[in-house]
């Protein structure tokens, strides 16, 4: 049982937060969280002067980055040894935003709404607080579950 829950530890520090799929290139930022180089890039397209971390909001003064090769071999491991529900399970349980295609991870606790990363770095949105849809479950089940209902429906 300890294998299978250091396997799903293993996969979850393989998956891409953004995309929810195993890491693609990943690249590490300065916070110590891992992105697919790709879906990096895109979140910070239209950001000139402040970049801040898809997961935790820290804002770097610089758009840096390092590749991590040691991550992407623990990520071919990880996919060798799929135990995870498949990609297409999980993404399924997760609403695509409409602007801009990309999952709605995120939560804005200020407006309760459930955000992707392009639009949590939106104007409207600037210091709000932010966090994963994961973490702001534990606290705000009800808020969240009214807020995904109606737009479940819509997706339907
Ligand atoms: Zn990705
Ligand atoms: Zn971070
Ligand atoms: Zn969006
Ligand atoms: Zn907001």
């Amino acid at each position: 049982m300890e294998f299978v829950t250091a396997l799903a530890d293993l996969q979850g520090e393989c998956s891409c937060p953004i995309c929810l799929d195993y890491l693609k290139d990943p690249v590490t930022i300065n916070c110590g969280h891992n992105f697919c180089f790709d879906c990096l890039d895109l979140s910070w397209k239209d950001l000139n002067d402040a970049f801040p971390c898809p997961v935790c909001r820290f804002w770097f003064p610089e758009r840096k980055f390092r590749r991590n090769p040691q991550l992407c071999n623990l990520t071919e491991i990880a996919k060798l040894l799929q135990i995870r529900r498949s990609k297409r399970k999980r993404q399924e349980e997760n609403a695509l935003c409409e602007k801009y295609n990309q999952f709605l991870t995120l939560f804005c606790v200020k407006n309760l709404q459930i955000l992707c990363t392009q639009c949590s770095f939106s104007a409207g949105h600037q210091r709000h607080y932010i966090c994963p849809i994961k973490k702001a479950a534990t606290y705000h089940r009800k808020i969240l579950k009214s807020s995904i209902e109606p737009l479940k429906t819509n997706v339907e």
